[in-house]
């Protein structure tokens, strides 16, 4: 037992589970396993938050094979809910953020907690959003001796996270894993006295006027000034049943559930630099990997061009777009492709389809309060100041034409900055009182 979560290996799956007295969660986790450890600290959270309404269980995938298998379990992390010694719900796999987990759990209750009594922070920044960006601000921020507070929805570290190596981020031996890298920013921050807050998951903000206000699960934060810093998430495949295998099947991070695909045949769809780098990096595991392209030449950079042409374990299907994707139950067993060109629809026969079509702003929770453009994305300038006072953004978010791990920390310095001559500024304008 840690805290409410129960341990268990198969020979108590059918008591602790099937013939539970309440509705259970079970955790296949494994070692080694990089979207466990992103896991771990939200299903820990999640325990304390509903455990006394939901069984917490967690079981090692490799020792207890036969039961993973007949349960259909192929990957760690997966989620899976009982209820009445059936399973019941969407199950969860791959790298699962805590909204997700979150919003299944309350699926399966059928309700959600009331919220409990709110805990008040007072700071000078709020920085939203732990990725290179709102790191690299709170470095700056914290620097120049500002109460610097960064709330990040997961654990930091964003898209740079996801990516196993970047080779283009100044200062760096050459090359650097995305985790390393975040994890230096994230030392760096809170050696300044950044205080770095994860599982974060903001419900409101309140942007305008001298007071800002950002609300989540369990505090109420107030701020001078807020840096807006919560970047982009993988465009979605618009293809038939993507959405119902996505961690199933459809995956939009190959360093997080890659290793899953041990010598099987997976593809990867898009022709970017995420595309070609992760199908390269896909080569570790899988036996073999297909990218498939709308267009007959890739957009990625020459270098990983070239890797990807000499490499013999990838081939490319070009001028074609993923129309369905379809398999068993709980797994992929093909795409549908369309040749763009000629209308030849045929099927590719995979376990797993890798996304990389792009990213979209994660920008919901500030509509209506500061200007977004027809794309989604922050209106805001070099100097990261938006159209409202005291609110900066920074990083994949904001209007720009460069989205890097490079630009995004430049954006993190500038927005810093921005937001300290901001405070300064609003501290001498407070008119002096004539007694
Ligand atoms: C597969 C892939 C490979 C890449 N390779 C490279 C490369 O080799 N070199 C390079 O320079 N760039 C690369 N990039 C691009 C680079 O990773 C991004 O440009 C950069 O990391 C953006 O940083 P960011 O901080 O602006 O946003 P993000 O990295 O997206 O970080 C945003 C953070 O905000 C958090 N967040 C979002 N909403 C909320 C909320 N409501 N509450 C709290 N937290 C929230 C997210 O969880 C996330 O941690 C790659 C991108 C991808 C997807």
């Amino acid at each position: 037992m840690s805290g409410s979560i129960l341990y268990i290996d198969s020979d108590r799956f059918e008591q602790e589970v099937l013939k539970s007295d309440k509705p259970a969660i079970l955790y296949f986790y494994s070692e080694d396993c990089p979207p466990c450890e992103v896991l771990a600290p939200i299903y820990e959270k999640m325990a304390e938050k509903y455990g006394d309404r939901i069984k917490f269980v967690k079981i090692m995938r490799q020792a207890n094979r036969d039961l993973a298998k007949s349960l259909g379990v192929t990957g760690s992390p997966t989620l899976l809910f009982f209820r009445n010694g059936l399973e019941v719900g969407k199950r969860l796999s791959g790298f699962l953020s805590k909204p997700q987990v979150r919003t299944a759990i309350e699926g399966v209750l059928g309700d959600v907690l009331p919220p409990p009594e709110l805990k008040k922070e007072n700071c000078d920044v709020i920085i939203l959003g732990g990725g290179a960006a709102g790191l690299s601000a709170a470095i700056y921020a914290a620097r120049a001796k500002l109460n610097t507070i960064l709330l990040e929805e997961g654990v930091p570290g964003g898209q740079a996270a996801s990516t196993y190596h970047i080779a283009n981020y100044p200062g760096t031996p050459g090359v650097i894993s995305g985790t390393e890298l975040i994890a230096n920013m994230r030392k760096q921050a809170e050696s300044f006295g950044a205080r770095v807050e994860d599982l974060r998951e903001i419900f409101e903000v309140k942007l305008q006027g001298p007071e800002k206000y950002v609300r989540t699960e369990d505090e109420e934060y107030y701020g001078k000034a807020i840096i807006i810093a919560t970047g982009g998430k993988p465009k979605p495949l618009p293809a038939e049943g993507a959405e119902e295998f996505t961690g199933r099947g459809v995956h939009y991070c190959a360093t997080c559930d890659g290793p899953m695909y041990q010598n099987r045949k997976v593809v990867v769809i898009g022709g970017g630099n995420s595309a070609v780098e992760e199908a390269v990096f896909l080569t570790r595991y899988a036996s073999h990997v297909t990218i498939i392209h709308q267009f007959d030449h890739f957009q990625a950079t020459k270098t990983a061009q070239e890797e990807a042409f000499k490499n013999d374990k990838i081939d490319i299907i070009w001028d074609s777009e993923v129309r369905k994707v379809h398999g068993e139950e709980h797994s992929l067993t093909g795409v549908t492709i369309e040749n763009i060109k000629t209308g030849e629809i045929r099927e590719i026969p995979t376990e797993g389809a890798f996304v990389y079509i792009g990213t979209q702003p994660r920008t919901e929770i500030f509509k209506g309060q500061v200007q977004i453009d027809d794309n989604g994305y922050i209106v805001a300038s070099e100097d990261t100041k938006t159209n409202v006072e005291g609110v900066f953004a920074a990083g994949d978010v904001r209007t720009k034409p460069i989205r890097q791990v490079v630009t995004a920390a430049a954006d993190g310095a500038a927005a810093g900055i921005m937001a300290e001559r901001y405070i300064t500024s609003q501290v001498k304008r407070i008119p002096v009182q004539v007694r």
